[in-house]
């Protein structure tokens, strides 16, 4: 069948993408789904930094690539071997797909699938191959799912059946900058009652995190981030503090404010500058942790002897370490019951024809969550 789909060719195009246009949307043949993959007709996508990443170029990716994975929609045809879903079903994606064989998901660690890893960095299905061509060939998926794109077809081992009562354009962001975000502080760090947490970095992500710190009973939530325009929504979310992380002088203000540092830090811009911040506000004693995909050239360092005259711990934090038929449904439920308010992440909606002024906004942090709106 035919899918109209955002399809990057080159990386590293210059900014702003709204003149060099690195997404054209094109007119894509779409295979039939395979064994243990599922047909679905796209609603909502979200912009994700992820995304821009590949755009960028700092995470390189096989080229043509199909974008988009913060996407949600319905199923309208099973393959063969589907037993979990069936059509009709509202399901989320998720970014990792999880064979449940290797000995990372066997672990309850999905997150670090190993054969998921791979099909993602070749740009294939988790069954191997691709379901997308042009006239060129083949076109490379982006992390199992291609989500700007009428219909997408993925595996079910990259999806999440949700409750279809909440509306699309939310419910994609739980399939990336929520189980993330709030995942870090839930599952990875696990945040203690009363305890005090700071987040540098105010994206969807960033935020998702202030939310689950929230969640979590954070006595304190310091919010930071180089553009004060967060500021506002990070408190709405419950931030009890804001700081400009761009002040020379901003670990000595956090320090000072909070009695010297904080206990649980989330690094979640994805920069070697936010995570100096980051470990510099953390308290003797307290974890630092990263969610952010930097350059993979990019180094971090700080002086060793803090970890053990401090005792410090540095984390990294995946998918927010989730487990996404687990959590997702899970977080979704608290949405429902007002205790993780994601809708107020959604920015705006657009068209998919508007995506490279979308990736313009989202790059230059005018927006939290842009979602594309699928006819
Ligand atoms: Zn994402
Ligand atoms: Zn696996």
């Amino acid at each position: 069948m035919k899918t109209r789909a955002a399809v990057l060719h080159e990386m590293g195009m210059p900014a702003p993408y709204a003149e060099s246009k690195p997404l054209k949307i094109e007119t894509l043949e779409l295979d039939e789904p395979e064994h243990e993959e599922v047909l679905i007709k796209i609603k909502a996508v979200g912009l994700c930094h992820s995304d821009l990443s590949v755009i960028n170029g700092s995470r390189p990716r096989p080229m043509p690539m199909a974008l988009g994975h913060e996407a949600t929609g319905e199923i309208i045809k099973v393959g063969t071997n589907v037993t979990d879903f069936q059509k009709g079903d509202h399901v989320v994606c998720t970014f990792i797909p999880s064979c449940g064989k290797c000995i990372p998901c066997k672990e309850g660690r999905p997150a670090l699938c190993e054969r998921g890893a791979q099909s993602n960095e070749k740009g294939e299905m988790l069954a191997g191959g691709r379901r997308l061509h042009s006239s060129e060939g083949a076109i490379n998926h982006h992390i199992g799912v291609s989500g700007f794109s009428e219909y997408a077809v993925v595996s079910t081992h990259s999806i999440v059946k949700v409750d279809s009562e909440v509306p699309f354009e939310q419910i994609a962001l739980f399939g990336c900058a929520v189980i993330t975000g709030v995942g870090a502080v839930v599952n990875t760090t696990q945040v203690k009652p009363g305890s005090s947490v700071a987040i540098v970095g105010l994206g969807g992500i960033g935020l998702s995190a202030v939310m689950g710190a929230k969640l979590a009973g954070a006595r304190k939530i310091i919010a930071l981030d180089i553009n004060p325009d967060k500021f506002e929504i990070a408190k709405e979310l419950g931030a009890t503090e804001v700081y400009d992380s761009s002040q020379s002088d901003v670990i000595d203000q956090v320090k000072e404010h909070t009695n010297g540092g904080a206990d649980y830090v989330f690094e979640t811009a994805g920069a070697v500058p936010a995570m100096k911040v980051a470990y510099g506000i953390t308290k003797r004693g307290g974890t630092t942790t990263t969610t952010g995909l930097p350059d993979p050239k990019q180094e971090f360092s700080f002086p060793q002897v803090t970890l053990a005259a401090e005792e410090r711990t540095v984390k990294g934090s995946y998918v927010g370490s989730c487990v996404p038929p687990r959590d997702i449904p899970h977080f979704v439920e608290l949405f429902k019951q007002g205790s993780l308010p994601v809708n107020r992440l959604l920015s705006d909606t657009i068209s998919l024809d508007e995506i490279n002024d979308g990736f313009d906004k989202l790059a230059n942090g005018e927006v939290n969550r842009l979602v594309v709106k699928m006819d």
